[in-house]
């Protein structure tokens, strides 16, 4: 990291991230140049940077940024490639990077980095809840935690720092070296800015880039693209699957998880359901377990870890049926998630803006869905798609509050209340997460 001192850093988009890796920058003794397309003159911001001593060009991207030195650029994830200012960088042959690498350059601490299309957050949870209580001194960073180059900095030597990591974080990396690292699935995502399938692919698999015989790659051998790239790798590899007994790695065998052959827990007493949770807790047990925790610590978290807040969480079980809050799936895919993770009957409630996508691909996962309310403005669609699937009762609604009253009155006993929208909540919400306060409130007015 001393290389940083007196080198000539473009920190380019700010946000969370940028502001963290400029402050990072800084410390490290590089003359830092900070650059958004927001206009930062007169704000709260534009003097904490100036006042830090960086130098702010702000309300635009100006090619001409690169008249003066520049020996490295840092950009935000978010920031596509096909930005001028990045191709121009990139033509120059100018380092980019985001501030993940930083983060890896500065850690003292190991990294563990968890990665894949879904399940990142839920993952990353569960391993560092795990290690908390397994006396591992752990850290946690990304998308839930702090900025992981913030967090890597204050790490020592005997630290883990659990680091959840996207693909767009990955893509801006060179010398990122994990001690373990865990790719959890590969689908189709965020093809827009990688441009086709094998860049996404390449971004994901830069995980294990740096890997050595000594490292671990935990992978999901269920999955064909993960378990391709993690073999490319030359850490010792750790797979898990859902499907078959895979005795190196982590599996399920009869109901119950095991790991390198010891009985941990049933499937039945952890409390995450569904059988994409079985993968991300597969994972979570061996990345763990490879880091010191026993199989006791293990089962205290599956047992109690009701889910992240919004992610298919449990709200609670109210007059005997059990309420879950998916608010987080904003898209078809994570909707038949939420729906197949259940055996028995599920009401549904759905909608909220419409991208003016059909719900077609939502048919086949309505099976056990014995009625649906909708609100928002991709009602009518929804309903269209619940009827062509069978739903006995399907409903429409103005709001979400209606929405919850209608719902239950379509319960019985043991029945699974859910709220997964399919949709983003910006016809009525700010958020995603007021949007599952909102159900949640109503809920408990039941
Ligand atoms: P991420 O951080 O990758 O977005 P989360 O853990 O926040 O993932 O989960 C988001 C949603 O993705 C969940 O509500 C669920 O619908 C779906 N999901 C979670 N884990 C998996 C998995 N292993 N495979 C497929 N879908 C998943």
């Amino acid at each position: 990291t001393s290389w940083f001192q007196g080198k000539h850093v473009l920190v380019i988009g700010l946000a969370k991230s940028g502001m963290a890796a400029s402050k990072l920058l800084r410390r490290l003794g590089a003359h830092v140049t900070v650059n958004d397309a927001k206009d930062l003159t007169g704000t709260e911001e534009g003097r904490t940077l100036k006042d830090a001593g960086m130098t702010v060009v702000s309300g635009g991207h100006p090619l001409s940024l690169f008249d003066s030195k520049v020996d490295y650029v840092v950009k935000n994830p978010g920031i596509r490639y096909d930005t001028p200012i990045i191709e121009k960088a990139v033509s120059l042959g100018i380092p980019v990077v985001t501030e993940m690498e930083l983060a890896g350059l500065v850690a003292e601490g190991d990294i563990l980095a968890i990665t894949g299309s879904n399940g990142k957050t839920t993952t990353t949870t569960l391993i560092y809840e795990i290690l908390k209580r397994s006396n591992v001194h752990a850290h946690i960073a990304g998308n839930i935690g702090k900025v992981a180059c913030a967090v890597a900095e204050n790490t020592k030597k005997d630290d883990v720092m659990v680091t959840e990591v996207s693909s767009f974080q990955l893509k801006g990396t060179e010398y990122f070296h994990p001690k373990t690292a865990v790719l959890l699935n590969i689908y189709d995502a965020h093809l827009d800015y990688h441009g086709d399938r094998a860049d996404y692919e390449y971004s994901k698999g830069k995980i294990f880039a740096n890997l050595t015989a000594g490292d671990y790659a935990v992978y999901n051998a269920d999955n064909p693209s993960a378990a391709s790239l993690a073999q490319a790798s030359s850490a010792k590899l750790i797979p898990f699957s859902a499907n078959t007994e895979v005795p190196e790695g982590a599996y399920v065998k009869d109901g119950a998880f095991y790991f390198q052959n010891m009985y941990i827990l049933s499937v039945k007493e952890a409390a995450l359901p569904g059988r994409h949770n079985q993968e991300n807790m597969l994972a979570a047990i061996a990345a763990s377990m490879l880091h010191g925790a026993e199989a006791e610590e293990v089962q205290a978290v599956l047992k109690t870890f009701t889910g992240i807040e919004h992610r298919l969480q449990y709200v609670g079980d109210v007059h005997g049926r059990k309420v879950y809050n998916d608010s987080k799936a904003t898209n078809i895919l994570s909707t038949q998630k939420a729906v197949e993770a259940f055996d028995g009957p599920v009401v549904l409630i759905a909608g909220g803006l419409d991208r003016g996508n059909e719900f077609d691909a939502l048919i086949p996962s309505l099976q056990t869905v014995k009625a649906a309310v909708f609100y928002g403005e991709t009602r009518d669609k929804l309903k269209k798609a619940a009827q062509a699937a069978g739903v006995a009762d399907t409903v429409t609604v103005d709001s979400l509050t209606e929405a919850v009253r209608h719902a239950y009155a379509y319960t019985q006993e043991n029945d699974v209340l859910l709220l997964s929208p399919a949709c983003a909540s910006w016809d009525q919400f700010q958020t995603f997460e007021e949007r599952g306060r909102c159900f949640i409130e109503e809920v408990n007015k039941l």
